[in-house]
Order: structure tokens, then C-alpha cells, then sequence
């Protein structure tokens, strides 16, 4: 038997809405074991740990193999361990018969872990006869949960929170500071502090590992390093770190003693030893050279730079005074990490006794301890949509903060760039104490990869499924992708929001029951599907004639024009229109007016700004030509309407797709662009995987298939050459639609050809 694979799934997940361990097995032999067999092996296990028959695996379900054995084992040893947990579950794997997806829930990451291995190894040993050891890996474990144990007053107060419906999360495992709630919402919780955030501050900012976790948890820089609470550990994380390091006590109430400056293993172990005269654990830093930036906690300044970076740290610590010193590039002043926080010292003999019904009350029941969550995923357009959700509630006057694929945003300010549509990304915008709702594009990855950081979400929207990723990650049919995004809409607590003209959306309104209201959003009016949600009474945002209406079972009213919407390119671009459409819905179930909503849509650009990459448009020569993002199908045959709605001239495609994608889908890709484009120059783009080339290669032979001749589709290798020879193909009044991830390679074609679009475009 082998492990292949293991993953924590650390929120609302396809198995449960609760944290869950996934192991990939390989049972091997033991798939086609005798269940005579296995029943000795259960015997042999009852005996070795004899709660297994009381508690969970009596009685075995029916037709029980190996991996039901281990789920269940790996349940009772981390109850043994005193992290107890109560769901399991095992199911076939894709790929060969043998594969087993074992799903266990957790409490302890750690403890998981462990238990998990351990299960696997005392499953393989019985069934093949092996010598083993029981004994020193579970008091291993005992000794490991010890650590993590959390005392009887925060467990009545996690039970009570529990209770009342209000997320808690705990922000390391090593120590009992937990997050009550959500956003500008939230309240912390820990057993020794002051329950009150401010009060709580100084102490925290003490505790060198909790406040380099919370920084994190944020996405402000700190030095590269760890905290350990043994000298190989210490060893290990300073020679990662190279050169010069500094070592000082990890735990609370060090104040600014024990911290020094080395090099090399001898002067590392000094160090040890006197930052460990303060505590237990000890932190190790890489030395940040550069400048220094001292700002005031508390003082409050907004937007971007130094003094915003101190000020968003501050609030995230909870320090209403002292200050945060920063080490920064002078060339480069983006680049800033915070290198010390100075914090006055901690109030004592604060009293900490707390009535849990009293201190749950403050921190607001159910509903009044979270922020708004609006959740977006489907293949396209999440990333437009979520900016465009994002746009209207911050215009609304919310203090908002939203995650998309461009990176995270908390109150107009990016403090991270790139893909962030995942677990951490959501984390630091659902912890951020600045933000009152929180638009996070969720995408396919995250939720199969670490599960959802949330475990409800107010209005989830699902914007359409087509095949993009399918072969990946265990999911390989559209059904199985629509699964995946599903888990948006099951979470949502207010409104599902969902598109009435896909079949995909429409399987999932049939399947989400009670609690959250459907709101469709459709293009068409005469759609069955929304006519019959319309005629039980239902809300949909519906595409009608040229404008945009909200119709329910009593009537209609219009909202807005849909060339009043921007992005739409005067209604061109029907994709747009769908996204606006979804956007004015989910808005609509977050509880926003019409006005402010219709204020949101009409002044949303997509330009290369605020949407790089997403249907910029660009005038060069008397041609228009279209920057875009689009590598799949769907979006293909989207762009290639909306630029043919633009001209009574030709369109010409630049196109590509990333190399990771299977053949089907590429000459799939490949086809709807021969449909689409009068011109076609092909290119490569990411091999991801592939034989340079392959990819270009079989989206032409796609592109082919869909025409009678090979005139007009090209395969040219460089992007940039790819996009000349495009532009040569090109006579004014066309449309040239450039598909790629680079505005670069769009600037250095049109050097040459016309310089002063070239210039504009870069800014
Ligand atoms: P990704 O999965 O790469 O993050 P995304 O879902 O966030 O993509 P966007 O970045 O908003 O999508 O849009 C990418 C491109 O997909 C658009 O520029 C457009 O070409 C196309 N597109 C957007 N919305 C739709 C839609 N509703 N239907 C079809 N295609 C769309
Ligand atoms: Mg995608
Ligand atoms: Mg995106």
C-alpha cells in the first residue's frame, strides 16, 4: 500500500463544509484481498486499539475495503490523541482500480497528518504480516496533540460559537488566539489575554510568532525565517536563510531582550541558548538590509506606501500606540517588509475571566459576526465580474476588500499581486479587520487543492461551466466540474446566483434547496428555465430588448441600458452583458439598491488599468484591435462575436492556449476560432508540459477542420512576430483581437508599426 498523495482541505470542501484531511491511497494487493482477510485484519486492530469497535467501525459498512479501514482508524487516533474529529469517508479514485480517496475531518493539522500515516503503516504491517510498532508513534502523538490542546473555558467558548452560527478560526496551531468572526466584524479570543482587541495588541506584538503569523495572514512582508524550539531546527532554518541572521525569543514577554546578530553554526548555538533564557520557542530572521521607516501605530493613513503599510499593520495587530519600523529598497519603496513592532507594554493583572454567553454577545450572534461575502466562480468571466461587484460596493460607500486572479485588494490599495483566488487569499481578505465585505473570485484550483476559507458565503454566483482544466485534479467530465463550482452556491446563505443559459447552472438550481433565494440572470427572455422561476414567483436580472431588467413574478423594471454599461462596448460584447447581468443580481442579493447598482455598472471600465487584459480596447491606425485573456473555447467564440458586432470589415484572431490543456480541448479551442476569425495567426504560448509547439499545432489543425481552405490560418512561433504579421493581414476598419497574457508583446509589435499607440498602450 502507498500514499500518493495528501492534502489538507482546510475549509467547506467537496466531502464536508468542515476541514478535512485527503489522502490518495494505493491499496496494491490488498484491492482484491479476500474480505476474510480484512477481517482479520480489523480483529487484529480491535484488539490493538480496542475503542475502534465501540466507537466507529461497528458496525464496518457493507462491501468495506482497506481504505474504509484506514478512514476509520485515522478518525479514532486522533480522538485518542485528544483532537477529536467525527467524519470520514472513502471513495473509488480516478485511474486505476486500486486508487482509494480517503477523507477524514480534523482539528489538529498536525495530528492529521500523523494520524493518518500512521494509520496507513499499522494497516499495511497487520494485513501483510510485518513486524511493527504501535507504542512509540502513538505516545508520539499523544505528546504532539499535547501541544495543541486547547483548555476548558476556549473549548465552551468555541462550542458556544459553534452554536450561534459564528466562524472561528485558529490563526497558528501553536497558539490559542482564534478569530471570532469575520472583517471589520471580528473579535478575537484568547484564554491568557485581554478580551479586548486593543487591550490585546501590546501582548500580541510581544509574541514574535503570532505577530509574524497575523502579518502574513495579511500579505504584509516579513523577513524570511521561522520559529523553532530546538537548536537543529535553528540550525537548519539560519543555513536556509544564508549569511546573517537574527535570532530572538519567539514567545510573549521578551520585550526587546535576547535578540542578536550571527553567522555560521557556532555563533547560531550562542544565540539559541540566550534568545531560549526567555522562552521556549525561538525565531531566526533573515538580516533585511536596506533602508529604515519608522511609522506611528494607530495613525491611520490610506492608499498605498510606506506609511499605509505601517498603518494597515498596526490595525492588524490591534496596536492603537507604538510603531512599526520597516526595512525598504530605496530604489524599489514597493518592497517593504516590516522588520519590528514596538508595542508599550502590556496592561497586567487585566482580568481575564470571561462569562462565554457575555463575551459571545459582544462579539454579535450568527449573522451580526460575519461581513457580506460575495463568492464568484464559473470557467469565464469571474475575474471581470468580481471587480465589477467590487466597484459597485465600494462606490456604495462599503469598505471593501476583493481577491480575482489580478491579486488582493482591501480598500482600493492591491497588497498582493497575481492569481489570488484561493484559500490564503480569502483568508487575509475575510481576516482583515479594515473591510466590510469582502468579493472573492474563486476558482477551480483552490477549491479542489485547500477547500474554501470560508464555510458560507452570502451570495454565491455561478457564471457558466465549459471545458477548461477537465483531465485535471481528478476531474474530467463537465458534470464533475460542475460539481466543483456547485459548492459556491450550496455555501450561499442569501442568494444563489446562477445562469439561467447554461444546462450546467440550471442541473444546480434543480439541486440547492431550502435557505438561499435563486436568482437567475439570463440574455434571453424567453429561456424556459427563467420563464418558469419567473412564474413561481421568482427574481431574475434578464436581458431585455437593450436594456437590463429585474423581473419577478409581479413584473418587470428596467435598471439600465445595456450600452449605458461600459464594458458591454455599447452592447457588443454579450459575455459583458451576461457578467453585468450577474453582477447586478448578486448585488441585488447582497441587498444593494437599484441605484446604486446601476451607479456601479455605468462607471465600471475594463480597461488596461483596472481589468488589464480583459477586452481592452485599443485604436491603432484606423483598426480597433481588442487585448484579451481568452484561452478557452468559450471565450474564444465570445470575443470573436462581440469584434464581429464591431466591424463590417474582417476579424483577425491572434490566438493561443496554454500547453496543459488535452488535445480534445485544444482542437476544440482551435475549431470555434476557425468559426470565429476571418484571419487566424496561431501561436505558442506556455508549453506547459508539451513539445514546443504541439500546442499551436494541434489548435491549427482544429482551426482547419472548421474551414474549406488553409487560407488565412498561420502558425508563427514568437508572439510578438505573431501579432505583426497580424497587423499586416489588417486594413483599417478591422478588428484585431490579440489573445495573450502579455501587454509587453503588444507594445513591442506596434513599436514599429505605430509608435504612438505603442506609447499609449504601455502608459
Ligand atoms: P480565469 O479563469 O483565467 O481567472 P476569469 O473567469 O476570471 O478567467 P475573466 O478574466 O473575467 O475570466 O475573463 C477572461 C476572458 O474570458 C474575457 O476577457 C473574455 O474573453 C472571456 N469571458 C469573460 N466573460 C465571459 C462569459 N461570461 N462567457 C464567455 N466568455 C467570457
Ligand atoms: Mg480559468
Ligand atoms: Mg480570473
Amino acid at each position: 500500500m502507498k500514499i500518493l498523495r495528501q492534502r489538507l482541505l482546510r475549509g467547506a470542501n467537496l466531502y464536508a463544509r468542515f476541514p478535512c484531511i485527503l489522502g490518495l491511497i494505493d491499496l496494491e494487493d490488498l484491492e482484491l484481498a479476500p474480505p476474510s482477510d480484512l477481517l482479520s485484519v480489523v480483529e487484529r486492530l480491535h484488539a490493538l486499539v480496542p475503542t475502534l469497535r465501540e466507537r466507529c467501525l461497528a458496525p464496518l459498512p457493507p462491501g468495506f475495503d482497506a481504505g474504509t479501514v484506514i478512514a476509520h482508524l485515522t478518525l479514532e487516533l486522533q480522538c485518542l490523541a485528544g483532537a477529536p474529529a467525527e467524519f470520514c469517508d472513502t471513495s473509488l479514485a480516478e485511474g486505476p482500480s486500486s486508487l482509494r480517496r480517503v477523507v477524514c475531518a480534523y482539528q489538529i493539522e498536525h495530528i492529521a497528518q500523523s494520524a493518518f500515516s500512521l494509520a496507513v503503516y499499522l494497516v499495511d504491517a497487520l494485513a501483510h504480516g510485518l513486524p511493527f510498532d504501535y507504542a512509540t508513534p502513538f505516545d508520539q502523538l499523544v505528546r504532539q496533540s499535547e501541544s495543541y490542546r486547547i483548555d476548558p473555558l476556549t473549548a465552551a467558548v468555541l462550542a458556544a460559537a459553534h452554536k450561534r452560527g459564528i466562524p472561528a478560526n485558529r490563526i497558528t496551531e501553536h497558539d490559542a488566539l482564534y478569530q471570532l468572526g469575520t472583517g471589520s466584524r471580528q473579535r478575537r479570543y484568547h484564554p491568557r489575554l485581554p478580551n479586548d482587541t486593543p487591550l490585546m495588541g501590546p501582548w500580541i506584538a510581544q509574541d514574535r510568532q503570532l505577530t509574524r503569523a497575523l502579518l502574513d495572514e495579511a500579505c504584509i512582508p516579513i523577513p524570511q525565517g521561522g520559529t523553532v524550539d530546538n537548536l537543529d531546527d535553528a540550525l537548519r532554518v539560519a543555513r536556509r536563510l544564508g549569511e546573517r541572521v537574527l535570532v530572538m525569543p519567539g514567545d510573549a514577554g521578551a520585550g526587546d531582550g535576547g535578540i542578536s546578530e550571527c553567522s555560521g553554526d557556532r555563533e547560531l548555538a550562542q544565540a539559541f541558548a540566550a534568545a531560549r533564557q526567555f522562552g521556549r520557542r525561538v525565531t531566526i530572521e533573515r538580516l533585511v538590509a536596506g533602508a529604515r521607516y519608522v511609522g506611528e501605530a494607530g495613525a491611520s493613513s490610506a492608499g498605498d506606501g510606506l506609511a499605509a503599510l505601517c498603518a494597515r499593520a498596526s490595525a492588524k495587530l490591534g496596536l492603537e500606540q507604538g510603531a512599526i519600523e520597516l526595512a525598504y529598497d530605496e530604489a524599489d519603496p514597493g518592497a517593504a517588509s516590516v522588520i519590528a513592532v514596538k508595542a508599550p507594554p502590556p496592561l497586567r493583572g487585566h482580568a481575564r475571566d470571561i462569562e462565554v454567553d457575555e463575551f459571545l454577545d459582544m462579539a454579535g450572534a450568527g449573522d451580526a459576526a460575519r461581513i457580506p461575502v460575495i463568492a464568484v466562480t464559473g470557467t469565464n468571466g469571474k475575474t471581470t465580474t468580481t471587480l465589477m461587484i467590487a466597484h459597485a460596493a465600494a462606490l456604495a460607500g462599503r469598505r471593501t476588500g476583493h481577491a480575482s486572479t489580478h491579486g488582493i485588494f482591501i480598500g482600493g490599495s492591491m497588497v498582493a499581486e497575481d492569481d489570488c483566488t484561493g484559500y490564503w487569499s480569502h483568508r487575509a481578505v475575510l481576516s482583515a479587520p479594515e473591510v466590510d465585505m469582502a468579493v472573492l473570485e474563486t476558482a477551480r484550483g483552490g477549491i479542489l487543492k485547500r477547500g474554501l476559507a470560508y464555510d458560507q458565503c452570502t451570495v454565491g454566483v455561478v457564471l457558466n461551466v465549459s471545458d477548461d482544466h477537465l483531465g485535471m485534479e481528478g476531474v474530467d467530465t463537465l458534470e464533475q466540474l460542475a460539481r466543483v463550482k456547485e459548492l459556491i452556491v450550496a455555501c450561499a446563505s442569501g442568494a444563489a446566483v446562477l445562469n439561467a443559459d447554461d444546462e450546467h447552472c440550471v442541473a444546480m438550481a434543480r439541486r440547492i434547496g431550502h435557505g438561499a433565494e435563486l436568482i437567475y440572470f439570463s440574455l434571453d427572455p424567453a429561456n424556459p428555465a427563467l420563464r418558469d422561476h419567473l412564474g413561481g414567483g421568482g427574481r431574475a436580472l434578464v436581458l431585455d430588448g437593450a436594456s437590463m431588467v429585474v423581473a419577478d413574478g409581479a413584473g418587470k423594471r428596467i435598471l439600465i441600458g445595456v450600452a449605458d454599461i461600459p464594458c458591454t462596448l455599447g452592447g457588443r460584447a454579450r459575455y459583458n452583458i451576461a457578467n453585468s447581468l450577474a453582477a447586478a443580481a448578486a448585488l441585488l442579493g447582497a441587498g444593494f439598491h437599484d441605484a446604486e447598482i446601476v451607479a456601479g455598472l455605468a462607471s465600471f471600465v475594463s480597461d488596461i488599468q483596472s481589468n488589464p487584459l480583459r477586452t481592452n480596447l485599443f485604436h491603432v491606425r484606423g483598426m480597433t484591435v481588442i487585448a484579451d485573456y481568452a484561452h478557452n473555447a468559450a471565450a474564444y467564440a465570445a470575443l470573436a462575436e462581440a469584434a464581429r458586432a464591431m466591424t463590417r470589415g474582417a476579424v483577425v484572431g491572434v490566438v493561443t492556449s496554454p500547453g496543459d490543456r488535452r488535445d480534445e480541448e485544444l482542437h476544440r479551442t482551435g475549431r470555434i476560432c476557425g468559426m470565429g476569425f476571418d484571419k487566424l495567426v496561431v501561436y505558442e504560448s506556455a508549453s506547459r508540459g508539451r513539445v514546443y509547439g504541439q500546442a499551436a499545432a494541434i489548435i491549427r489543425q482544429g482551426a482547419l477542420s472548421a474551414r474549406a481552405s488553409a487560407d488565412a490560418v498561420e502558425g508563427v512561433d514568437d508572439r510578438v512576430l505573431a501579432l505583426r504579421r497580424a497587423f499586416a493581414l489588417c486594413s483599417p476598419g478591422d478588428v484585431l483581437v490579440y489573445c495573450g497574457t502579455s501587454v509587453g508583446a503588444l507594445v513591442e509589435a506596434l513599436e514599429p508599426i505605430d509608435p504612438q499607440a505603442a506609447r499609449a498602450i504601455a502608459g
